[in-house]
């Protein structure tokens, strides 16, 4: 039989509860009966009350390498014996964040490609859109400011993240429909109905269509076949910058470095975080195209700058990690590992499917699973019970369970990971 980990706290121990704020969460709700993992070790995490867990999420979609990584932890103390990090502003740059641009431009999905670095993807994001109407303000198109997104999308939480978020709820509060002005939303499956939004709105009033390549928090929604090449076409035809949102995707979660690579698609702008270092240190940035940043370095002092910068934009220990990380993400062939667990996963989630009456559908593409539940199972309390069998899963939008495991996971955990969730569901049929 499954329990709650911990009672419910009564209101007074509520008010008197911890400093630490779990913003985006229900504070009532996860107060007192909040896990608290202290170590992690490869694809598991271990809690203070002594339970082992495998990470079936890893974490926030990051840790893709595992826990704990010792070359990681080398590489970061190494870094700050020699220099934590320097600003990168004007005169100075620092030798860890240079060698990591070039090899990010070499492993971009484009050729020539200009890394712009930061602390995360809500970051990454909010440079991204930035720089999209910058562009056509610069080009004197200055009417070109409306950011498209995507229903249910989710870009983090910074300024732009909040207003193109195309889960409503992490866009209200606020005052005003966006914290951004001039933002919309269209449909995250019907490329016809993108044409018409960008028909009603006017091409010449929009500077970027923004797109997870696969939604991640809106519910594990890989895109509808041809969807992503019909926004690409739409961009090219309307002269509407694309933005592709791979956050999530980046670095091999999709089987390929980027699901720009899987789905052909080829961006102007790229966002990435997480998987840069697996969460080892905060990182991300942008992949900006020649026809974004060429008027940036042109010789001539009417040359115009891109005004953002930020402390830690390029920091040294990060791009330390950054560049140790992605060695081994080679030299152990984690990528192409990615590829044998998603046939899989691909084959689990079918059976699971086809054995629960309580699973409406299942939806998985590279090492990223989705399980749609009736609405007679509650994917919050299946993900509860979970843990009590000893894997972590994530309740998202649409009644939908959360699979994305360590890239360094054998094939047996990937089956018992599965079979935990089929289990946990009969025990609630
Ligand atoms: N974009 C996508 C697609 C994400 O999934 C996330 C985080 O989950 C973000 C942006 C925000 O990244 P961060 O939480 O590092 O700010």
């Amino acid at each position: 039989t499954m329990t709650d980990p911990v009672q419910a706290p009564t209101k007074a121990r509520l008010l008197d509860g911890p400093a630490l704020w779990p913003a985006q969460a229900h504070v009532p709700t996860v107060i007192g009966r909040q896990l608290i993992i202290e170590r992690g070790e490869g694809s598991y995490v271990f809690t203070s009350d002594g339970r082992r867990l495998f990470d079936g999420t890893a974490g926030l979609w990051h840790a893709n390498i595992g826990h704990s990584h010792p070359e990681l932890a080398r590489a970061a103390y190494e870094q700050m014996m020699r220099l934590e990090t320097h600003h990168i502003f004007a005169r100075f740059t620092n030798d860890k964040a240079h060698a990591l641009g070039e090899r990010l431009a070499g492993l971009a999905p484009f050729e020539r490609a200009k890394v712009i670095l930061n602390s995360g993807g809500s970051d990454a994001i909010d440079v991204a859109c930035k720089l999209a109407r910058r562009h056509w303000q610069r080009e004197g198109r200055s009417s070109k400011k409306v950011i498209l997104s995507r229903e249910f999308a989710y870009h983090g939480l910074h300024a732009y993240g909040t207003s193109i978020a195309g889960l409503e709820f992490n866009r209200e509060g606020y005052g005003t429909d966006s914290l951004v002005p001039e933002t919309a939303r269209v449909s995250f499956n019907d490329a016809g109905q993108v044409a018409r939004v960008v028909d009603e709105i006017g091409a010449e009033n929009i500077a970027a269509i923004v797109t997870e390549p696969i939604q991640g928090t809106g519910g594990v929604n890989p895109p509808v076949p041809g969807y992503l090449e019909a926004i690409q076409r739409i961009c090219r035809e309307n002269d509407i910058l694309l933005i592709l949102d791979e956050v999530i995707t980046g670095f091999g979660r999709t089987g390929k470095m980027f699901a720009a690579e899987r789905y052909g698609i080829q961006p102007d702008l790229l966002t990435f975080a997480k998987g840069i270092t697996s969460g080892y240190a905060p990182l991300g940035g942008v992949l900006v195209s020649p026809r974004i940043w060429e008027p940036f370095y042109v010789d001539s002092p009417a040359t115009p700058i891109f005004r953002h910068g930020a402390t830690y934009a390029g920091h040294a220990t990060a791009s330390a990690v950054a560049l140790a990380h992605l060695e081994i993400l080679e030299r152990d062939q984690l990528i192409p590992r990615v590829g044998d667990l998603e046939r899989v996963l691909h084959r689990e989630l079918a059976g699971l499917d086809a054995g629960h009456s309580g699973v409406i559908e299942v939806r998985s593409a590279g090492l990223l699973g989705g399980v749609t539940l009736a609405d007679h199972l509650s994917a919050e309390a299946i993900a509860d019970d979970l843990i009590e069998l000893g894997f972590i899963s994530r309740p998202l939008r649409g009644n939908t369970l959360q699979i994305s495991p360590p890239f360094i996971i054998s094939d047996d955990e990937l089956v018992s990971y599965v079979q935990a969730i089929g289990h946990a569901i009969n025990e609630r049929e």
